[in-house]
């Protein structure tokens, strides 16, 4: 690391009265006051890309199907999706359960207590095992991620890009030198608190009501919201799909993703490549044997990946299957392919045990 960045963050005088701020500001939030690293785990996963208040409702409902590394371990695959189901990118939870297995048979179930062995876990790099080793077991290691940054950027005055690794090293080396050695968990969550309340993203920072603002260069020089910088991401790809929605008695038609690539092994709506006019997409209807019932509507929905927009084009139908063999419900017995429908297709009720991402539920209207 060059001189320039090391010295972009000097240590400041900020833990004493960044701890008291948290000891009377803390959100009573339901991962905080536990030093179950298990719990915290959890929290921090579903925490990346996702808000507080939305990740409430899905660590509850996580946390009593899976209360621990055992369950997590054993959960058939589809609970475990369900579980997810909402909060997107499903890598996160499937390497939560290869970090499961691992844990279970190298280390009795339990997370080891040292940050190199946790970063070698599947899903948990610098900031994840940053927060677990200092919030469960009080090892003075720091957790940096981008609310972080943007705090330091601030209280700094730095310039430099935070998108740039050197940039999150040099934070992380200066957070090393401030860290307290018997305080290192409330530390870090001290700071993360301040940069989701305080020193806000995307709006003035509250800088009068800041606990650390007597120290603080970006406020001294007057445009403190001007900071952090930031680089600009490549521009997202986009993709266009049309999506089949298949209704039957109020159960949709769904198959399973490829066992690669985006979203896979997930449940899906039918799709192909492209946007289809109505002709190209009667011929398709004609390639899968399916007989629309009434009126096909046609609408259009979009949904963002981190790096992919998919710009959908959307045709629901009701369908009409053989009626001769089938249950009352008009439905096929679970499990057995639907009638009239391709081979692998599966009726999808609300309620059943189909984890239908994000990306295709925007298309149920
Ligand atoms: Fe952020 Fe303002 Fe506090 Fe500085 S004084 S850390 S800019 S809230």
């Amino acid at each position: 690391m060059n001189a320039s960045v090391a010295n972009a963050f000097p240590p400041l005088s900020i833990t004493q009265p960044l701890l008291a701020w948290y000891d009377g500001h803390a959100r009573p939030l339901p991962w905080r006051n536990t030093r179950d690293a298990y719990a915290i785990w959890v929290s921090e996963i579903m925490l990346q890309q996702t808000r507080v208040e939305a990740v409430k409702p899905y660590y509850a409902r996580f946390m009593t199907a899976l209360p621990n590394i055992t369950a997590l371990a054993q959960c058939e695959e589809n609970t475990l999706l369900k579980l997810w189901e909402g909060l997107g990118y499903y890598s996160r939870v499937r390497n939560m359960q290869r970090a499961a297995h691992i844990l279970l048979a190298e280390y009795n179930g339990a997370f080891p207590q040292d940050v190199d062995a946790l970063l070698r876990l599947p899903g948990i790099g610098a900031y994840t095992a940053g927060a677990i080793a200092s919030i469960a077991f009080g090892i003075p290691v720091p957790a940096v991620d981008g609310n972080v940054l943007r705090v330091l950027s601030r209280l700094c005055c730095s310039t430099l890009d935070i998108m740039q690794p050197s940039t999150r090293r040099a934070a992380a080396d200066m957070l090393m030198r401030m860290i307290p050695q018997n305080n290192a968990g409330a530390f870090n969550q001290a700071l993360m608190e301040l940069g989701a309340c305080v020193c806000l993203p995307n709006a003035a920072p509250l800088c009068a009501s800041c606990p650390v603002a007597h120290v603080c260069q970006g406020y001294a020089q007057g445009a403190p919201s001007l900071l952090p910088v930031k680089s600009k991401k490549a521009p997202r790809r986009i993709e266009l799909h049309t999506v089949f929605v298949f209704t039957r008695q109020k159960a949709v038609a769904v198959r399973k993703r490829r066992d690669t690539g985006l979203l896979r092994g997930m449940w899906e709506l039918p799709n192909i490549p492209g946007h289809l006019n109505k002709e190209s997409m009667a011929q398709q209807l004609d390639a899968w044997r399916i007989q629309p019932v009434g009126v096909v509507a046609c609408y259009s929905a979009k949904h963002i990946f981190t790096h992919i927009e998919w710009h959908m084009l959307v045709y629901a139908m009701e369908v009409g299957l053989p009626s001769a063999g089938l249950p009352p419900d008009g439905l096929p017995p679970a499990g057995l392919p639907p009638a009239g429908l391709p081979e692998g297709w599966e009726w999808s009720r609300e309620g059943d045990m189909h984890a239908l991402p994000t990306a295709f539920r925007v298309c149920l209207v």
